[in-house]
């Protein structure tokens, strides 16, 4: 995730659409019991740096128990994000942030982490040059989405959370591959934070953006042991948040963002 969310540490985020039989916004359920899949979604989520995942941790979880295939890629090792390690950005670091995405996705029941490896930071500057990081990027998104055939993809929201430039950069390029596509473009949701003025911010996350409750579609509900999961995934990334910080940041989501259910916004309509 990124500086802001080292800061926040010390202190203290974030059914799918018609076709993978999660409940629409207005019909959720109330129960702690497993969404009632017809199939389980296959899911391809694409973000930009290993921690990234656990802003959504409990629904790709969910989604694994409940038999989904569920990939997870990185654009970047977050090679220039030292978060709390003391390292020096770089190779070292890149590899260190990989090894904890390998016992992030473990933790989550998730195959193995696909890595990009396009350099953290690179992907804003010089986006429209022809031999661009961007670009690069959006070759991958489209030999992923082919390959992987999902039915939904999760990335971040155009706002990128708190605005981080490569977060942006993901978000945009992820949009512009699957906008042009023609049929059997896959769901595309966007990770959100619904705007509930009855709830404040959690400390660290005043400066992430919020989406209006209307325009949330997919609320994806889970169970104690994907919590558990996502804690145990967050317990991996020691380079990036301090111990109290690894302790306390999933609770306070659970209790001050998710509240049972990962928020979603489905980036395109379905039908006209
Ligand atoms: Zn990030």
């Amino acid at each position: 995730m990124g500086k802001a969310m080292v800061a926040a540490a010390a202190a203290l985020a974030m059914g799918a659409s018609a076709l993978t039989g999660w409940a629409r916004a207005q019909d959720i359920p109330s129960g702690p019991e497993l969404p009632e899949f017809d199939e389980p979604p296959s899911i391809l989520a694409i973000l930009a740096h290993p921690d990234d995942e656990i802003t959504i941790a409990p629904a790709l979880a969910i989604a694994a128990r409940s038999g989904g295939e569920v990939a997870l890629v990185f654009a970047t090792s977050g090679d220039a994000g030292p978060g709390s390690s003391g390292l020096e950005p770089g190779e070292a670091l890149a590899a260190l942030r990989e090894d904890e995405a390998r016992c992030s996705a473990s933790a989550l029941g998730l195959e193995q982490p696909q890595f990009w490896r396009l350099g953290d930071g690179t992907l804003a500057p010089l986006a429209r040059m022809p031999d661009s990081p961007a670009r690069t990027l959006a070759a991958r998104v489209a030999e992923a989405v082919e390959r992987y055939e999902p039915d939904v993809v999760m990335t971040w929201g155009p706002e990128g959370g708190y605005g981080h430039s490569d977060h942006r950069m993901v978000s945009a390029v992820v949009t512009q591959v699957l906008a042009g596509m023609g049929d059997g473009r896959p769901d595309l949701l966007y990770s959100a934070i619904p705007a509930d003025p009855a709830i404040a911010a959690p400390p660290g996350f005043e400066d992430w953006a919020r989406t209006d409750p209307a325009l949330i579609t997919d609320r994806i509900g889970y169970e104690r042991v994907d919590l558990e999961a996502a804690g145990e995934a967050l317990g991996c990334y020691e380079s990036q948040f301090p111990q109290e910080a690894r302790a306390a940041l999933i609770p306070m989501l659970h209790g001050m963002v998710w509240r049972g259910k990962v928020h979603f916004r489905l980036a395109f309509a379905h039908e006209f």
